[in-house]
């Protein structure tokens, strides 16, 4: 990579960086370790984890003490293997240059039939459904 900013990162590009020990900056320091942690996830490009699963008790009387606020999360592995989760945990999005590839994607379901929606599909309903509102919409 080659770059014109004089405090830019050679490895990873970011710019103004605080170099945490010779070559090494803060910002792919943080990603190296990530990388190492065992347990994350990437899916479209961002890194996840997911942490122990609360009980309906706890995820009721305090979510936000939970990944995500206690959101409920389908995540489905490149192996098919699928898991719900109520505290996933987000990391952010891993800089292009050192950028790796998925390990997981998001599952969504349609919420009135609950039928899996394609993974670029960012309604919260399936076609069919979709359809009926617009319908209703259009009766007004
Ligand atoms: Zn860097
Ligand atoms: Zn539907």
């Amino acid at each position: 990579m080659t770059t014109t900013e004089p405090n830019a990162c050679p490895t990873c590009g970011t710019p103004d960086v605080t170099f945490v020990l010779f070559g090494v900056c803060s910002t792919c320091d943080f990603w190296q370790w990530q990388f190492n942690l065992p347990g994350g996830l990437i899916i479209n490009g961002e890194h996840y984890r997911i942490g122990e699963e609360p009980t309906a008790d706890a995820l009721n009387n305090n979510p936000s003490q939970f990944g995500s606020y206690g959101r409920r999360y389908v995540i489905r592995f490149l192996d098919g293997r699928e898991v719900v989760t109520h505290n996933l945990w987000h990391q952010g999005a891993i800089p292009d240059a050192l950028r790796r590839p998925d390990s997981a994607a998001f599952v969504w379901h349609c919420i009135v039939c609950g039928a899996e929606l394609a993974a670029t599909d960012t309604r919260r309903r399936c076609a069919t459904d979709q359809a009926s509102v617009d319908a209703a919409w259009g009766e007004w």
